[in-house]
């Protein structure tokens, strides 16, 4: 088993993470910047070493302090959390160079799957099914001729693509050509690298999920499924699992295929495969070879620890568990919980001055808030999760209402109310799941955003 793990991230993540850890009697450390000393899991770390400077570049993404912080405390693993260096291979590569152990994939697997049109071809090998389109990157020579294959509209994607960015939603063919050359531009600027490809654009889907664990020696499973369709600008506000209303014979075949892909590849540790779903047919767009924010969803429906998991796996455990072995037991509902002004979404870092968390049966709230605490302003404005667990989907969305009532946090402009007085009491939500479209379009309407 690892023995002593440096957590290369911070916030409720790295918390989550020191929590998994004590379970398995692996010693901690942390690293932190200079802007973060005051970060809550630091106070049940082994260890702590500071690393730089609040802007990113200068310490959670500086990969030689990072190393060297494992270094000096004789670290034997890494974990990446989210966010950060997690998706980033020369990390994982640089990491096991140094004799560490990466918790996380092969350096290999996560540049294919960073790549989105070789993940795509991955996984059209592997029997996944993909959204319609070009087989491949195109060109300002070759794209008219793509285009006519796929029909309008659609969408210009950057290979390289992260955060909704580099992508170009075309209505019409006299469109096409300035918007491959934008798309180029804004992927080069972005992700220093111009490779597009074009899928037909899906008019209102929704998005869904699959969790995966592979053991990297041919074995996997997966978790079932999540939905996200709750989304702003491409980032997830409300996520729940399973996702509802999708009959098993569409549902099954997908999650089979996720693990023939996993299998086939040799994966290993947790991933997600990401879909857009819409009339009852699955298309894959990415996948991601981390943990994901939303993973408690998961967790509290199948009773399975996903980062325990990953910190086996890593280990060289394998799997802990047989497909057979993993049932759903009833709805859980995620609402992150942003340090935001809720008028114009712009973050709201400051001192929390009363923090009040909501508790009781099946109610978890994942946070490194405490009273007294000052958000500095360098980070993501994502402060915690709270997920709540019950029997059915309508129990569970009753609990998280009641919970985000109990919720208190002052000192700063959260978005509790966006959950508690626009989402969950909406009726159309409440009967079932909406298009990753529905938050900005009707219950954003009268906001701007
Ligand atoms: P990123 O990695 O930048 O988040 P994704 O490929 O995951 O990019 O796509 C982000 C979002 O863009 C999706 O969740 C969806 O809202 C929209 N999108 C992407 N591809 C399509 C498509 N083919 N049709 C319709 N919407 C799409």
């Amino acid at each position: 088993m690892i023995k002593k793990l440096l957590i290369a991230n911070r916030g409720e993540i790295a918390l989550r993470i020191v929590r998994a850890c004590k379970q398995l009697g692996i010693q901690t450390v942390g690293v932190y910047s200079t802007a973060d000393k005051d970060l809550m899991h630091l106070k049940f770390c082994d260890e702590a070493v500071c690393i730089g400077n609040p802007p990113s570049p200068q310490s959670y993404l500086d990969i030689s302090r990072i190393i060297a912080a494992a270094e000096i405390t004789g670290a034997d693993a890494i974990h990446p959390g989210y966010g950060f260096l997690s998706e980033n291979a020369k990390f994982a590569e640089s990491v096991e160079e140094a004799g560490l152990t990466f918790v996380g994939p092969t350096a290999d697997h996560i540049r294919l799957m960073g790549n989105k049109v070789s993940a795509i071809n991955a996984m059209k090998k592997a029997g996944v099914p993909t959204v319609p389109g070009s087989a491949g990157s195109i060109t300002l020579q070759n794209a008219e001729e793509e285009a006519k294959k796929i029909g309008f509209p659609l969408i210009v994607k950057a290979a390289a693509g992260g955060g909704g960015r580099g992508m170009r939603v075309v209505e019409r063919f006299e469109e096409l050509l300035p918007q491959v050359q934008a798309a180029k531009a804004e992927a080069k600027t972005a992700f220093g690298d111009d490779t597009v490809y074009m899928e037909r654009f899906l008019k209102n889907p929704r998005h869904v999920e699959v969790q995966v664990l592979g053991d990297g020696d041919g074995n996997a499973l997966h978790l079932f499924d999540r939905d996200c369709s709750l989304q702003r600008r491409h980032q997830k506000v409300l996520e729940e699992a399973p996702a509802p209303g999708i009959p098993d014979d569409v549902k099954q075949p997908i999650l089979d295929a996720c693990v023939r892909a996993c299998e086939q590849i040799n994966y290993r540790g947790a991933g997600t495969f990401e879909f857009l779903y819409e009339n009852e047919e699955f298309f894959f767009i990415e996948m991601n070879t981390r943990v994901q924010v939303e993973h408690p969803v998961t967790e509290m429906i199948t009773g399975i620890d996903i980062i325990v998991e990953q910190l086996k796996i890593a280990s060289g455990y394998g799997l802990s568990y047989h497909q057979d072995e993993i049932t759903i037991r009833g709805h859980a509902i995620e609402c992150r919980i942003n340090a935001e002004d809720p008028n114009t979404f712009m973050p709201s870092p400051g001192t929390i001055n009363r923090l009040f968390a909501p508790s009781g049966s099946g109610v978890r709230f994942d946070s490194h808030l405490y009273q007294g605490y000052t958000i500095p302003t360098y980070y993501d404005s994502m402060i915690g999760k709270l997920i709540c667990h019950a029997q059915t989907r309508k129990q569970a969305i009753a609990k998280s209402l009641h919970s985000l009532d109990e919720l208190v946090i002052e000192g700063i402009k959260t978005n509790i109310a966006l959950h508690r007085d626009k989402i969950l009491v909406d009726e159309a939500f409440y009967e079932e799941a909406q298009n990753i479209h529905y938050l900005e379009n009707h219950l954003l309407k009268s906001t701007s955003h």
